[in-house]
């Protein structure tokens, strides 16, 4: 059989598997989206079913001899091309499946279910001894893993690998002690500034039937498509793909916290531009599928807030919106509104943060998960090396754990090396935000026109089109010229807050 036959064959394959992932999926939105109260046990079923379906065909044997073949075959010679790319990438994803012994795989699975329903609890009772347990198991069952895979590098990289593939936590490390140090004296100086927002405008009661509106007419005018996905509510907001021209997104509305669900959408309708831009073609295969989550996540954020909170789209989009809230902003001016999102305050809670001080409660995860996987620290100590930084960073102290390091799902679910994949986001959109300026100029002016699809089309050019056929870093790198640099993202905050904190 000729290689281009074998391709074939895998391609198909792999698109089946595609079929039955995106089941999968839509499985899971119709349960987060409104599945009836009794109908969880059967659903998990189903669930598991597909899972052990999915994972048997990802571990065939035969499949893994005909990558192999195909990656000595001149298919294979062009890593970055579609082709080569496929087969260099499904020929990694399967050789780290197969390195993994199923009672391992088994034993996370199982302790990240019950880790997760143990976080839960132990969040709601404010009480970390319950999770410790779970914890522990969690890092160093993840640890095992991290063993079997890492090749030369740490540990942690050998996780970090699988959320954002190349990406090695020495040069991060590096990136972001810069940014760290960047922003610490940044929330400083805003601290001491003159003219500060107070974040009024936002509080200011709006009706959630208007606030859909408003959320359906800025998804469509930043350029997502309705007719290929859709717009619905759910408790924590995402982005969910189930096929080549069905992408949707879900947003969270409270009635006298306006943002929540403005810019909820506006950060998932981010994703969902790079999910509509991704080549339908290649669907389920890696020219048709995200390069990381860090890219993913640079989407989101430079619609979310490089667009979203400039000064130029509220002048754009101000007069529509206050018609569409129906006289809830009555008195209000573009102005405050912009000043009110831009305004910056150390907080406890990540999901709450702003745009500069998210950062750090990224890094003081970043830094307690490598100290873990290093053995440097005990998972019994993470509390107060938790608290330690937070007082640290932002110069707060957390009056609980529930406050504190039991806030955020991810480690519960087995997510180690999956943190820094949101601050590489926001280092990557500026990156790119920079890059867009030099190729186009003015897209400022742009926005303050509603006139977004000149950066849409750039950025479906440069990143949308590639899809995996490179690493994450070099697909940045390729658009914007640039390596991996803290600095454009500290430029463009210390120039927006200095001017909204009247210090320019
Ligand atoms: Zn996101």
């Amino acid at each position: 059989m000729s290689d281009q036959n074998v391709l074939d064959k895998v391609s198909e394959h792999v698109r089946e598997t595609a079929l039955l992932e995106s089941t999968q999926a839509l499985l899971e939105w119709d349960e987060r989206t409104g599945l009836p109260k009794q109908a969880g046990g059967f659903r998990a079923e189903q669930v598991t079913l597909l899972s052990g379906i999915i994972h048997r065909r990802k571990t065939d044997p035969r499949l893994g001899d005909q990558l192999r073949q195909l990656s000595q075959g001149p298919l294979a010679r062009e890593r970055n091309s579609q082709q080569g790319a496929t087969i260099d990438r499904l020929l990694k994803d399967f050789e780290r499946n197969a390195r993994l012994p199923t009672s391992l795989v088994e034993a996370l699975s199982k302790a990240t279910v019950l880790g997760q329903q143990a976080w839960e609890k132990a969040r709601h009772e404010d009480s970390w001894d319950q999770f410790q347990p779970h914890m522990e198991e969690i890092y160093s069952l993840r640890k095992q893993e991290a063993e079997l895979l890492a090749s030369g590098d740490t540990l942690y990289d050998a996780l970090l690998d699988q959320y954002e593939e190349g990406a090695k936590s020495e040069e991060l490390t590096k990136t972001f002690a810069d940014l760290r140090d960047a922003l610490i004296h940044l929330v400083q100086e805003l601290s001491e500034a003159p003219r500060k927002p107070n974040g009024q405008s936002w509080r200011r009661p709006v009706p959630i039937e208007n606030q859909r509106k408003v959320s359906r007419w800025i998804a469509e005018k930043i350029g997502y498509c309705f007719d290929r996905g859709r717009l619905d509510e759910t408790s924590h907001p995402f982005c969910t793909t189930l096929g080549p021209d069905d992408c949707r997104i879900l947003t969270r509305y409270q009635t006298n916290f306006f943002p929540s669900g403005f810019y909820g959408t506006l950060h998932e309708a981010g994703h969902g531009l790079y999910e509509q831009g991704l080549p339908t073609d290649w669907y389920g295969l890696p020219p048709g599928t995200f390069a990381s989550l860090g890219v993913h996540e640079s989407q989101s954020r430079l619609w979310e807030n490089f667009v979203g909170r400039s000064s130029e789209f509220w002048q754009w989009c101000f007069p529509e919106v206050a018609r569409q809230v129906g006289g809830a902003w009555d008195g209000l001016d573009a102005q405050a509104v912009y000043r009110d999102a831009n305004l910056v305050a150390p907080s406890l809670i990540r999901v709450e943060a702003d745009e500069v001080t998210y950062n750090l409660h990224i890094l003081i995860r970043f830094e307690i998960e490598q100290e873990l996987m290093a053995g440097e620290l005990r998972v019994a100590d993470a509390p107060q090396a938790w608290n330690a930084r937070y007082e640290h960073y932002l110069g707060i102290k957390p009056p609980s754990n529930q406050d504190g390091i039991l806030q955020d799902v991810h480690w519960s679910a087995g997510l180690i090396g999956y943190f820094p994949t949101y601050t590489l986001g926001n280092l990557y959109a500026a990156q790119l935000v920079e890059a867009a300026e030099r190729d186009l100029g003015g897209l400022q002016p742009m926005f303050a026109r509603g006139d977004f699809r000149p950066l849409l089309e750039w950025l479906r050019q440069k990143i949308h089109a590639f899809g995996f056929c490179y690493h994450p870093g070099e697909l940045v790198q390729r658009a914007c010229g640039t390596a991996l640099d803290a600095q454009p993202l500290v430029d463009y905050l210390r120039s927006k807050l200095s001017a909204v904190y009247g210090q320019s």
